[in-house]
Parts: structure tokens; sequence; C-alpha cells
């Protein structure tokens, strides 16, 4: 960065504040809205809004206040008069007056008998200057980086920042879109002569970043394809009904279609790379076993890793019913095991004695080996870091791969994240769910909320209170313990209150979840820790304090921890009395589709996102994926395409496509990660 005209070690610190620490980067720091001020407008016509005007200057008042000044000038022009303002700009006192031609550029309110211009930038014109106005390019600034900073140190650059980039797209395509070339794309968004080519331009840009991710995707998926190596298992004839003749229910047609679709996948050479999304309580243990019992009776091992290990002993719980009828045997391998124990298991899932593995990431640690795994499930996979799926699916040549995850995921955001899986979506709950009622309260009715619980309780059903901390004593939230306490000794001391959080022993933390499971526990106030898959059917009632301090998806996960019986249960969110924002929790109380509020969620973060309170997901992208959906399909169309015709991109006119991949960073990202 510091190579670059007008960038000494400062001002590249403030850039890099705003994620650009490289030229390349630089370039790609596109302005986020333009001033057209290429035509004056004439006074008599202006309307309220941003404006632009020449006038000569009729009369100036000066005010100064204890803390502010106000300069006032009427200025006039063929067509009409208009008070501009200038506030608290002191250095322009005595600067100003009557007869100057000024240039004056900012807000018009109308206010009183005259209009009136709030002006955000001025100049002085001379006698017969003729304004020569531009687009001006206005960048997303900080208070220690200036718009106008960045506009100047990009302008002076650009030639040489431009001359850096290669235009890869195949001129065929460039043509069918009619898109502009790269270099002109570029010149054309930070210096615009027209508005709407600087539209075109900027779509230019965008096509080429959501080309390389469909590209890299596309390319990941063609070499998994040729490498092959999976262990392509045969379905035996009849299979589907000798398996759900040995189930305790039917399944669902969700669950049909997508156990169907992975027996398809795991009959390919080409290693089955699956995300399976579904709803917390849609089924998705079912369709882990049918994977399962399918590897099983192919003769290959299966490991099944989740994120905790209540998590993980819940999930060999709910399959070994499921498998035993197949003669599936399983182990368990969790950090807190005996040593002995441990050992035992491990010599099982080497010999292959054991045909399922279950554990959380202790199934990773090198002494775990396997005779011949062959299918790897991830469940929850964001809750894994890249390497450590990675190192799971190490442990064999070229296993099916299936991630389960009840976070929906948006289908826009998918093809960017997800771009080189298969998606397969569970959207049908179980029958006999009645449906969560959920409300919405202020904290100070937080004693009704509790009054609900006791009658629950009365009904002989349990109930959560989650809390966002352990411990509160320096903060404004409430914390785990202090509430556990509180609703023990004053609120419920006829009822068993217990307590669990992250920073309880692994012992302990199962012994409470084993005695809530009993029904030996009333109200189980806990952190997060109870937020994904913990499955106990008689709890019925949701509380959740300081509901305002979640994401509505994440809210959505918590609600899921009831609902799983056949009670009806309640989930009620309590935000502070003076938290504002608490509108769009509203939106729990309207639906329980998680597909809907993992929208409604990321259509907020973006909004968030705009006004520069949050961070969302892909915030390193030029192009907005929600917003310029079309346009990532067609990129996604032209690059499967081309990956279709020629996987090796080794086609002169593909070769370009190569430097794509290795300078858009998403694009990388996808193709380094397993
Ligand atoms: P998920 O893991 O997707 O949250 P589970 O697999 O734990 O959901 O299933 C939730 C509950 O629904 C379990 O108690 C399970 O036994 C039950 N269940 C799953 N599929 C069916 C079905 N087709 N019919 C009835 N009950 C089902
Ligand atoms: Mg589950």
């Amino acid at each position: 960065m510091s190579s670059l005209a007008g960038i000494g070690p400062e001002t590249a610190a403030k850039f890099a504040e705003v994620g650009v620490a490289t030229p390349a980067e630089l370039l790609a720091y596109i302005p986020r809205a333009y001033r057209d001020w290429r035509e004056p407008m004439p006074i008599g016509s202006l309307r309220e809004g941003e404006a632009i005007i020449v006038g000569r200057v009729l009369r100036v008042k000066e005010r100064r206040g204890r803390r502010a000044t106000l300069i006032t000038a009427a200025l006039q022009d063929d067509t009409g008069m208009i008070e501009a303002k200038w506030f608290g700009r002191q250095y322009l006192a005595g600067r100003i007056a009557p007869g100057d031609r000024l240039f004056v550029a900012g807000r018009v309110a109308r206010a009183g008998l005259l209009p009136e211009i709030n002006v955000a930038q001025h100049r002085a014109l001379r006698e017969n200057e003729v304004w020569q106005g531009e687009i001006v390019p206005v960048y997303a600034a900080t208070k220690e980086l200036s718009t106008r900073t960045i506009r100047t140190v990009i302008a002076k650059n650009l030639d040489r920042l431009i001359a850096q980039q290669t235009d890869a797209l195949p001129p065929a395509l460039v043509q069918r879109f009619g898109f502009p070339p790269l270099a002109r794309a570029w010149r054309e968004v930070h210096a615009p002569h027209d508005l709407e080519a600087a539209a075109r331009a900027k779509e230019r840009i965008v096509f080429d970043e959501f080309f390389s991710i469909a590209l890299a995707a596309a390319v990941k998926r063609a070499r998994r394809e040729a490498a092959g190596g999976a262990r392509a298992l045969t379905l035996p004839g009849g299979f589907w009904d000798r398996f759900i003749a040995q189930l305790p229910f039917e399944p669902t047609a969700a669950q049909r279609r997508v156990i169907e679709r992975i027996w398809v996948d795991m009959g390919r050479t080409a290693p089955m790379n699956l995300l399976l999304q579904g709803d917390v309580g849609s089924g998705k243990t079912l369709v882990a076993a049918a994977a399962i019992v399918l590897a099983h009776e192919g003769g290959i091992q299966s490991a099944l890793m989740a994120p905790t290990e209540i998590l993980a002993a819940q999930h060999a719980a709910k399959l070994a019913p499921l498998l035993l009828p197949f003669g599936v045997t399983v182990e368990a391998v969790f950090g807190s095991l005996g040593a002995r124990e441990r050992r035992r298991a491990e010599e099982h899932i080497a010999s292959g004695q054991a045909a399922l593995a279950v554990g959380t990431h202790a199934l990773l640690t090198e002494s775990v080996t396997f005779a011949n795994l062959g299918l790897v499930i991830i469940d929850e996979q964001h809750r894994f870091g890249v390497n450590q799926r990675r190192s799971m699916r190490e442990k064999s040549a070229a296993p099916h791969t299936l991630a389960m995850t009840a976070t929906p995921i948006p289908r826009t955001l998918a093809q960017t994240r997800y771009a080189d899986m298969d998606l397969a979506v569970i959207d049908e709950l179980p029958p006999g769910r009645t449906p969560i009622r959920t409300f919405v309260l202020r904290e100070s009715y937080k004693p009704r909320a509790y009054e609900l619980v006791r009658k629950n309780a009365a009904e002989g059903r349990q109930a959560y209170v989650v809390a966002p901390v352990i411990d509160a004593s320096d903060s404004a939230l409430t914390g785990a313990l202090a509430e556990a306490e509180r609703l023990e000794k004053k609120v419920f001391p006829d009822l068993r209150v217990a307590v669990l959080h992250g920073k309880l022993p692994g012992r302990e933390k199962d012994a409470v979840m084993e005695r809530f499971k009993r029904g030996e526990i009333d109200v189980l106030v806990a952190t997060t820790v109870v937020e994904v898959g913990v499955d106990v059917a008689n709890a019925s009632v949701m509380i959740v304090l300081d509901a305002n301090r979640y994401g509505l998806a994440q809210l959505h996960q918590l609600r899921g921890r009831v609902g799983r019986g056949v009670a009806e249960s309640i989930c009620v969110l309590i935000a502070p009395d003076d938290a504002g924002e608490v509108e769009r929790l509203t939106v729990l109380e309207k639906t329980t589709d998680g597909f809907e509020i993992a929208n409604e969620d990321l259509r907020l973060r973006k909004a968030g996102q705009l006004a520069g309170t949050q961070q969302a997901g892909d915030s390193t992208l030029i192009g907005d994926i929600v917003d310029d959906f079309a346009l990532y399909m067609r990129a996604k169309e032209a690059a499967d395409a081309i990956v279709a015709s020629d996987p090796e991109l080794s086609d002169p006119e593909h070769r370009p496509l190569l430097t794509l991949l290795d300078e858009n960073a998403s694009a990388r990202a996808m193709l380094v990660t397993a």
C-alpha cells in the first residue's frame, strides 16, 4: 500500500481500518454513491433533497453563537433566490461577500417563504468562469479517513491500480452480456462520466467476482468427480422396505426424498458432499441412520462428529435403536472417557468391529484410526473449523460426507458459501407436533412468564430459562447463576431448579442434563449450551432473558428446544424495558418457518450493516448476493458451462481464468478448504 502515491504509513493504517490493505483492495473499495455535480440546477425549480446551484450573493448575515457560527447568504440566479446556510464554520466568517459568484452543493429544505440550502461544499467562481462539473464518487468514510482523502488517493493511483488487473473473462462471454472491458469498468466506477455507464461498470465488476466464486465451486466439484475414489455402494433391491420395516415411525415424505437422494449419491465413486438442512426436530437423525445403514451394508465404517459431548451422546442414544436391527455397532469417543474405555473404543474402531464411531472432536486425535472409514457425518458443521473438518475426512481416502445443520441457510447465501456442496432440505416436520406459541415481553412483565412456568410445572412439565451470560456481575445482563439462585430461593422455592453452563466440568454438565431428561429438574436455568439439538420432549416452556441480544435465527434455535412433544409449548422472549429495537423479535411471534426467519435475519443484518452497526456474513464482497442474486445465477450458469466443457481450464482461452481463481479471496478459500 505505501508504495502508492499519497499514502504514508499513517494513511495506510487508516485504510487498514476499513479493510483495505493491498492495492487490489483499494481498487475494490468502490464508491457507495455518486453525486451528480455536472449541471447546476435552476434555483427556481429546486425541490427538497440534494442539489447543486451556481448563484450570485446578494447579502450575507453572520451570527456568532457561543458554540456555533451561522452564516447565511441570499443567492440568486436567473430563475429565483435561495438562502444558503453554513453551520459551524467559523473560518468562513468575512470570506463570503455580496457580489461573489458561488458554486454551492448541499441539501435543500423548504422553510418559510424562501427555500433554504444547507451547504455541504462550496467554491467561489471567477466572474466569467463556467462551472466545470463532474460526477463525484462518495466513499464509505470514517472519522479518520474522509471520503475526500479516499477520492484523492484513488484518483492519483487509478491508472496503476487498473494496470495490475487481468481481464480474464473469455471475450465471448463479455460480448454475450454486453459488458465493458474490465479496465474501462474500473475507471467508470471510480471516475464516472455517466451514471448509467457507472452502473453497468459495477455490474461487470460484480459479475467477475461472482463468476470467480462460481467457477471455484465448479472446478472443485469437477475435481472431486474426477478424483473419485469413494466406495460406490450398491443399493440392495427392496432396501427401502427393509429399512422402514424396522423403524418405530413412518418417515415423512421429506425424509424419504432426502434419504433416497443420499443413497443415490453414495452409489457413485465421486465422494458425496451433501449439506442437509433441516429445522430442529425435522428428523435429521433418521436420515443419518439411513446413510449409516447403507454404508454398513456395503462394508464400510461411518463416523459422526458433533460439536459437544451432550450432542454426541444424544446422537449415540438416538441412533442406537435405529441402527440395532441392522447390526450396526456403535462406539463413542469423548474427551471425558477414561483411559481404559478410550483404548477399548479405539481398538474396536481400528479393527472394524465398530461400524459407527460417534464423538466430539476427540475423534480427530491421531490415536483414533479406522479399518475402512467411508462415510463421515458432521453435525452442525459450522461449529467446526475448516481444519477440523478436513482432519476428520483425512482418516479415509475419499469418504462420502454428509454435513447436517439445523440452521436454515437462505438460498442466496448458500450459493456463495456452500456453492461446492449439494444441498438438501427437510422442509416438513414429523406429524403430531403442536406448534409453539411465542410471545415477546418487556422485563417488567417477567413475573407473568414465571407464572407460566409454575402452571406448566403443576402439569408435570419442565421449563428452560436461558440467560445470555454465566455471571453478570459486571454488566447489565442477567447472569444464569444469579437468576438460578433467585428462582430457587424466591420465585420457585417449591420447585427443583438447576443451572447448566459451559464452565461446568463435562461430567457435571452431563449429570445435570441427565437429571433434566429423567424429569428430576423442573426449571433448568442455562446459558446457550442448550442451544442445539438437546432433546427433552417433556420440556414445554422456553424463557429467553435479554432476548434482544440474539439474532432471530439463534432465537429460533433456542425455541426449538421445546415443542418436541405433544403438549402445547410456549416460548417467551424477554427484553429489558429500555431496550430499543425489539420490534424485530415479533417476527418470531408470527412464524415458525426457519427459512423465513433466516431470510428476515439476513435482511435485518444487511440493514444493520448498511447503518454501520453490525457485520453481515459476506461483507468482503463488492456484490450483494441477496440484491444481485439474478446476476449471481447468470455468472454461475456461465461458470458451470465453461467447466463442463473444460474442467481443467486448460483451453488457452480459459487459462486466464486461473488467475481469477487466485485473485479472488472467496474463490481461493473455496478451493483450498476441504
Ligand atoms: P433433528 O435432529 O432434525 O432436530 P431428530 O432427528 O432429533 O430431529 O428428531 C426429532 C424427534 O422426532 C425425535 O424424537 C424423533 O424420534 C422424532 N421423529 C423423527 N422422524 C419422525 C417421523 N417421521 N415420525 C415421527 N417422529 C419422528
Ligand atoms: Mg439432531
